[in-house]
């Protein structure tokens, strides 16, 4: 009996951690986020051309994916603005992209390779609107 509620014990404590290192691991990124952003002043000559294409939460852009937190751990809010990239562009990464504005590197995609990136909208039509847009992207 004792060893039962040992394990019970081992469990709760187990998920206990899971859960606390994800809400802290969410706040982090959250407040370097904003840290990132209030950083970026001064333009460098880092350009280069992109594919943009644009995607939002939803079923049709993201499958399995579509549960409302990225590739990062970063639990999406509304209104928020970032980018999917390749796996050379490290997370929080602050793109600059034209018609879109600053925007860090918080997300993945499986079919991002070379120079891809997505950015995210809140709605699906919105993202349809983006289309696919080749662009000078400023990487800070
Ligand atoms: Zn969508």
């Amino acid at each position: 009996m004792s060893k039962t509620i040992t394990v019970l014990i081992a469990i709760i404590i187990l998920s206990l951690s899971v859960y606390l290192n994800f809400v802290v691991h969410g706040a982090l990124i959250k407040y370097n986020v904003e840290q990132l952003l209030t950083e970026v002043n001064e333009p460098n000559e880092q350009w280069i051309v992109m594919e943009v294409t644009a995607y939002c939460p939803c079923e049709q852009c993201c499958g399995q994916y579509a549960d409302g937190v990225t590739a990062s751990g970063y639990r999406i809010q509304a209104g928020d603005r970032f980018v999917a990239g390749p796996p050379w562009l490290p997370y929080l990464t602050v793109l600059d992209i034209p018609g879109y504005g600053l925007a860090p590197v918080l997300d993945r995609g499986g079919m991002i390779k070379g120079f891809k990136i997505d950015v995210y909208f809140d709605t699906h039509e919105e993202a349809l609107n983006w289309g696919i847009r080749y662009l000078k992207v400023r990487i800070n």
